[in-house]
C-alpha cells in the first residue's frame, strides 16, 4: 500500500510539473509572434466593431441568442440556416485533414487556442521572470519578496489576461458596450457572469496552469493525428543519420569541433546541446523520432539552426521533412508532396463544401416561407355547401427593412382566399409572421383540386414571387 502511493505520488510529480522553456529566435517563432498578434487583434476587437444596421444592435459581429440571429457584417444568419453550421463544421475538419496529411499539426503548433494563449502566458513568465535558467531558479527558491513579486505578478496578468478573454467572449453574443457597463456596475444577467467565472477560470487553468497538459493528456486530436499522417507527410523531423553519423552525437570538444573534425571520425553533426529540447513547449526530445507530444510548431527547427549557424555547420538538422525523404540514401530538398489520394481527397471535400457553402450563401432567399395544412380537421363543410380547408402560413423577413406581402392563388380563383380581417401581410425587418389562412371552395371546385399553388409576391421592386405547392382536401 505505501509502496503503491509512494510510486503513484512520484508519478503525479513526474507529471504535474510545467516544462519551462527557454526562448528562441527564428522563422518559426516569428511566425508564432505574427499569428498571435493577428488572432489576438481579430479576437480581441471584433466584438468592438461598430456596424451600421436597421435590425439589430450596431456591432460588426454578434451571435444574438435572444433575437436567435447571428450577426457577421452584412450577413444575417436566422435559425433556419443552421444547416450553414453543419457545412461550416465539415469544412473546418476537412481543412484540418487536409492541412495534417500535408504538413503535420500545423493547426496545433500556430493556430490552436491553447497554444496561442499559453504562447502569450509564457511570454508574460519571460517578461517578469526571466529567461528560463532565472525561472527554474526561482521555481526552486522559497518564497520570499522576489518570489512573490515576480511570480504572483506573472499569475495576476495570467488571470487579468483570462477574465478580459472571457468577457471578449461573452461580449459576442450580447450589445458589448452595454454588456461590459452592466458588469461592472451588477447589472448583467446571471448567465454572463456565470459564463465570465467559467471562461476566466478555464482560460487561466488551461494555458496557466495546465499547458502542455492539455495538449498530451487531454486532446484527442493529438491521438488520431497519426491516422492521418502518411510517410511523404513533411514533418519536424530530426535527421537521425545526419546529427548521430556511425558513432553517435558528441559535444564538440578539441579535435571535435569542425564540421570535417567530426565527419572523418565518424561522429554526427548534433553537438547534444539540448538547446531543442529546451526550447519545446511540451518538453520532449525530438531526436527520439515523431511522438504524438510534438504540436509541430517548429521551435526546435530555430533553436538547432541557430546552433548550426554558431559551430559553422549547415542548417536543417532538424526540419521540416518527410519520413520517405529521410529514408533515401542521400535526402533530397523537402517539398510538398500533395499528388496523394488522401491529401487529393481531402482538397476536393474541401473545395466542394466550401462551394457549395458559399453558393448557399450567394443565393440566399430574403424571404422564407412554410405553409402548413391544418389537419385536425382536414376540411370542413360550410353550411352553403362549400369546402373550407386551414392553412397556417410563416413568412420569415429577412431583409433589413419592413416587408409587405401579397397573396394569390393559380389552380384556385383569388375570391377562394380568405385571410380575415387582414388588411395586408406586413413583417417588420429581421421577424416573422404566422398568418392563418381559409381556402373556401365551391363543392364542384374541390371535387377538381387536390393541389394548387399559393404564391406569395414581397412589394419590394424586383422581388420574385414564391410559390408553394399545396394540397386541397375534400370529401371523396
Ligand atoms: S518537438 Fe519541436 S516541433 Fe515538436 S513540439 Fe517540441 S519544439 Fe515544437
Ligand atoms: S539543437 Fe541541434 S545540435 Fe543541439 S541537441 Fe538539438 S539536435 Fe543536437
Amino acid at each position: 500500500m505505501q509502496a503503491g502511493s509512494a510510486k503513484q505520488s512520484t508519478l503525479l510529480h513526474k507529471t504535474i510539473p510545467i516544462v519551462v522553456t527557454r526562448s528562441v529566435k527564428g522563422k518559426f517563432r516569428n511566425f508564432k509572434t505574427a499569428v498571435m498578434v493577428l488572432a489576438y487583434s481579430i479576437y480581441f476587437s471584433l466584438p468592438w466593431l461598430p456596424w451600421a444596421r436597421f435590425s439589430g444592435d450596431n456591432q460588426a459581429v454578434m451571435f444574438d441568442l435572444a433575437t436567435r440571429r447571428f450577426f457577421i457584417f452584412d450577413l444575417i444568419v436566422y435559425p433556419q440556416d443552421i444547416f450553414w453550421l453543419a457545412m461550416l463544421l465539415f469544412i473546418a475538419a476537412a481543412l484540418l485533414f487536409f492541412t495534417t496529411g500535408l504538413i503535420g499539426r500545423a493547426w496545433c503548433g500556430f493556430f490552436c487556442f491553447q497554444t496561442l494563449w499559453t504562447d502569450l502566458f509564457i511570454l508574460i513568465e519571460q517578461t517578469i521572470q526571466g529567461e528560463r535558467n532565472a525561472r527554474l531558479r526561482l521555481k526552486k527558491q522559497p518564497w520570499n519578496l522576489e518570489k512573490i513579486i515576480k511570480v504572483g505578478g506573472s499569475h495576476f496578468l495570467m488571470i487579468a489576461i483570462s477574465f478580459w478573454t472571457a468577457v471578449t467572449f461573452a461580449a459576442y453574443f450580447t450589445h458589448a458596450p452595454q454588456f461590459v457597463r452592466d458588469l461592472f456596475t451588477g447589472h448583467a444577467a446571471d448567465a454572463g457572469y456565470i459564463t465570465v467565472l467559467a471562461l476566466t477560470i478555464t482560460t487561466y487553468a488551461a494555458a496557466g496552469l495546465l499547458r502542455e497538459h492539455i495538449c498530451t493528456l487531454a486532446c484527442p486530436y493529438a491521438r488520431f493525428q497519426g491516422v492521418m499522417y502518411e510517410s511523404d507527410t513533411l514533418a519536424v523531423s530530426y535527421d537521425t543519420r545526419r546529427g548521430e553519423g556511425e558513432k553517435g552525437r558528441t559535444i564538440p570538444i578539441v579535435g571535435l569541433r569542425t564540421h570535417e573534425e567530426r565527419q572523418a571520425q565518424g561522429h554526427g553533426d548534433c553537438i547534444d546541446c539540448g538547446f531543442c529540447v529546451q526550447v519545446c513547449p511540451t518538453g520532449i526530445d525530438i531526436r527520439d523520432g515523431l511522438q504524438y507530444q510534438c504540436i509541430s510548431c517548429g521551435l526546435c527547427i530555430d533553436a538547432c539552426n541557430n546552433i548550426m549557424d554558431s559551430v559553422g555547420y549547415p542548417r536543417g538538422l532538424i526540419r521540416y521533412d518527410s519520413e520517405s525523404n529521410l529514408n533515401n540514401p542521400i535526402p533530397k530538398k523537402p517539398k510538398l508532396e500533395w499528388m496523394r489520394l488522401k491529401v487529393l481527397g481531402y482538397a476536393a471535400a474541401l473545395l466542394l463544401m466550401s462551394g457549395l457553402l458559399f453558393y448557399n450563401i450567394g443565393t440566399r432567399a430574403q424571404t422564407e416561407i412554410t405553409v402548413q395544412q391544418v389537419r385536425q380537421p382536414l376540411y370542413t363543410v360550410l353550411s352553403d355547401g362549400n369546402i373550407r380547408n386551414r392553412y397556417q402560413i410563416h413568412i420569415v423577413n429577412k431583409t433589413e427593412h419592413a416587408e409587405t406581402y401579397t397573396l394569390s392563388a393559380e389552380g384556385i380563383p383569388d375570391s377562394a382566399i380568405d385571410l380575415g380581417n387582414l388588411p395586408a401581410i406586413k413583417v417588420r425587418a429581421a421577424k416573422d409572421l404566422t398568418l392563418n389562412l381559409k381556402i373556401n371552395l365551391s363543392p364542384e371546385a374541390a371535387r377538381k383540386t387536390q393541389e394548387f399553388d399559393l404564391i406569395i409576391t414581397p412589394a419590394t421592386q424586383g422581388a420574385e414571387p414564391i410559390k408553394i405547392e399545396t394540397n386541397f382536401s375534400s370529401p371523396k
